[in-house]
């Protein structure tokens, strides 16, 4: 423990209880592509202690320019994209708290409902649509991170991106313009025929590190009066990450698109829940047992 104060130090101005929030804070990541990697490296180094990885692909190697933490040996062992990003975590933090589900985050909602914030870093529209409304829910924030680049024909490209921390109640992707039923029906007809969006490292680094600020600000905010609603612009051209212009507009608003009735687990089964609790406790009774019992009741049961 006293190791780990240690690597922390340069960071306790985040607040005098930051390592311990830190370390008890769950983070949800989905996406863990170009941009999440990045995401998942940064937290482990700040001392997130826990962690609900969500990602069914495994890298390729088209995925070696942005993948951080993935290598060519990935790429020949056809590795699991979740299995890399734990790696990277126990790099730093052998010890911590990691749920890895090689799956779409529709298979893992027991586990994300669990997180005190959920990152997503996903590619379409209407997957960051469902994801925030999944987050609205069940009261999670929900920071949203993603890039594009477009094409100016004579004047080359434009790399830009966004970064937004959705809260309850407060303004949404949908109240922000970003996620527009326009977008998910353009999305919609051209699914099965668009390749993957280009990406660079750089310019997800840029979000990524955007998006894990974000994430501390909302775990151990370490300034007065930080904002509960953040939409950041990033504009790769120019160089610069600022306020969207939205985010002064949208500021204090209610949002109507996620009402306060539809809060609340659809599926709550509270013989589920207290199952649960059953063998929580069940568990907490062996680890009672002092280790040298155990050892004892384990050589007396393999000799009989
Ligand atoms: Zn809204």
């Amino acid at each position: 423990m006293e190791n780990n104060m240690n690597r922390l130090d340069r960071q306790s101005f985040l607040g005098p209880d930051s390592d311990t929030l830190l370390h008890e804070c769950t983070v949800g990541l989905v996406g863990l592509g170009g941009g999440g990697s990045h995401v998942v490296q940064q937290l482990a180094h700040l001392g997130v202690g826990g962690y609900v990885l969500v990602d069914p692909d495994r890298i390729d190697f088209s995925n070696t320019n942005r993948l951080v933490g993935g290598t060519l040996a990935d790429v020949e062992a056809q590795a699991l994209k979740v299995s890399i990003a734990e790696r990277v975590i126990r790099g730093v933090q052998p010890e911590a708290r990691i749920i890895s589900v090689a799956d779409t985050w529709l298979e893992a909602t027991d586990d994300l409902k669990r997180c005190d914030v959920i990152v997503g870093a996903v590619d379409s529209y209407k997957e960051r649509d469902q994801l925030e409304g999944f987050a609205r829910r069940h009261l999670i924030p929900y920071v949203d991170m993603g890039m594009d680049v477009t094409d100016l024909g004579n004047n080359g490209f434009l790399i830009s991106g966004q970064v937004i921390s959705s809260l309850p109640g407060g303004p949404c992707l949908r109240c922000c313009g970003l996620v527009t039923d326009a977008r998910l029906e353009m999305e919609a007809q051209a699914y099965g025929v668009a390749g993957g969006r280009p990406q660079v490292v750089w310019s997800n680094g840029v979000l990524a590190s955007t998006a894990a600020g974000l994430v501390v600000q909302l775990i151990t905010p370490w300034f007065p009066s930080s904002p509960e609603f953040v939409y950041l612009e990033y504009d790769g051209n120019k160089g610069i990450v600022r306020p969207h212009g939205q985010m002064g507009l949208l500021k204090g608003r209610k949002c109507p698109h996620h009402p306060a009735e539809e809060t609340g687990d659809p599926l709550f089964d509270i013989r589920k829940h207290l199952a649960r609790l059953e063998s929580r406790s069940k568990v907490a009774e062996v680890e009672r047992v002092p280790l040298w019992r155990r050892l004892i009741s384990f050589f007396r049961n393999d000799c009989s």
